[in-house]
């Protein structure tokens, strides 16, 4: 049995001490805020992201919780056009085995909290943020920012996109805003015009922006998120935003995405950041986890998905690990994860670009791509992010 410290209480800090914990291990999660909380919206979560949540025994409790999705509709929000959807329903399903679904954040946490609650080798601090860490031959010992020293085999760095670990570990800087900028909000159901309150991702694509929906808290609220191509290039977070400014951003809307974004009143705003791949993301007995490992732009709708992956796939590698062979094993998960990740935070980057935000000749061509593709043809082309991994 070995002792793990993981970084952050995030969705995928929580996934990872799960996995830990089920392959025997002792894990000790260190979280810096003061409760084990998600604020924000809505999350998407496809099949690969089901079977890791089954992995992890929280699949059924998020399913619970989780509006299932029939299509993903691709929207010209300058003309109101269709351009194409992909029909996510029981065809899908049935070859994927899990179903495309939204969940408000906080409907992915609560079922990891309670796991992790619910079991004797998981021990959660809150109010513990991790500051730095030192590694010696057989031990790592993590420093919270109150002086509090914990002793373990192994340190995952689960801190999400700004992490600590990652600044010591890799010391590569801070992430790289994209110069996307996204406004966020959720309107309550009740004030949704029935024929919009569809059982679909709907996502209206303009030139340089695109605005985006879905109905998420088992259909209690509307999540709604506008993104502009602004070229922003400091770092903001959450930062909460006039509903006038929100609209002045979006001037070329039809009208039904312009009478959605009428509906947001309470609007916070983020710039949106990421990183290039990197060649290792482990170091001896300290490795990285989620968006610390392998942040992407949210396009692919898969961070936390890939999240979910990551530790599925740590905790099968370190089922059979010593403190000894620990270095080597953690090798093995970075190997093991590096190409995935790495193929989707380039195609995140290429969505935005290239499917969302394009214009002129770029979005006729990218129309004359999509219209004549089947639904057999559009669910090969998702196939290789949506099917679950082994
Ligand atoms: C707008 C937007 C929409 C998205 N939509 C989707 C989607 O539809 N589907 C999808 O799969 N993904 C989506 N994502 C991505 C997803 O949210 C992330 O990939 C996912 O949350 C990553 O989980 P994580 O645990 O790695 O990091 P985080 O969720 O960031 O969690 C990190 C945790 O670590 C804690 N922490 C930070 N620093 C420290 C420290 N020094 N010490 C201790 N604790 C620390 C934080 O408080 C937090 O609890 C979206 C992201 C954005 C921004």
């Amino acid at each position: 049995m070995i002792h793990a410290l993981v970084a952050g209480g995030g969705i995928g800090g929580l996934a990872t001490a799960l996995a830990l914990a089920s392959a025997g291990h002792q894990v000790t999660v260190l979280e810096r805020q003061d409760a084990f909380t998600e604020i924000g919206a809505g999350i998407q979560l496809a099949p690969n992201g089901f079977a890791a949540l089954d992995r992890l025994g929280v699949g059924r409790a998020v399913r619970e919780r989780a509006v299932l999705v029939e299509e993903l509709r691709l929207m010209d929000a300058v003309t109101g056009e269709r351009l194409t959807a992909v029909p996510v329903g029981d065809r899908y399903r049935r070859r994927f085995g899990n179903p495309y679904a939204v969940v408000h954040r906080s409907d992915l946490l609560t079922p990891l909290v309670e796991a992790c609650r619910a079991a004797d080798r998981i021990r959660l601090l809150a109010g513990a943020e991790v500051a730095e860490h030192a590694q010696g031959p057989a031990r790592v010992t993590v420093t919270t920012a109150d002086g509090r020293t914990h002793h373990g085999d192994l340190l995952v760095g689960a801190d999400g996109i700004r992490s600590a670990v990652r600044a010591q570990l890799l010391g590569d800087g801070p992430p790289r805003p994209t110069g996307h900028t996204i406004y966020r909000t959720l309107v309550p159901i009740a004030e949704v015009p029935p024929q919009l309150r569809s059982e679909a991702v709907t996502l209206w694509a303009g030139p340089g922006y695109h605005v985006v929906h879905y109905v998420v808290a088992g259909g209690a609220s509307f999540n709604l998120a506008a993104i502009v191509d602004d070229g922003a290039t400091e770092a903001v977070s959450g930062q909460p935003t006039a509903r006038a400014t929100v609209l002045d951003r979006f001037p070329r809307l039809a009208a039904t995405p312009r009478a959605l974004l009428e509906l947001g009143e309470q609007w916070r705003r983020w710039v949106l950041c990421d990183r290039d791949p990197v060649d290792e993301w482990s170091r001896g007995r300290v490795t990285l986890l989620g968006d610390a490992a392998h942040p992407m732009l949210q396009y692919a709708a898969q961070g936390a998905c890939q999240a979910l992956e990551d530790a599925v796939a740590l905790g099968a590698l370190l089922a059979p690990a010593t403190p000894e062979n620990l270095p080597a094993r953690l090798a093995d998960y970075d190997a093991a994860r590096r190409t995935r990740t790495a193929r989707i935070q380039r195609l995140a980057r290429w969505i935005g670009t290239d499917l969302y935000h394009p214009s002129g000749p770029a979005a006729a061509a990218r129309n004359a791509l999509l219209r004549p593709l089947t639904e057999d043809a559009l669910h090969d082309h998702l196939a290789w992010v949506h099917t679950p991994q082994p």
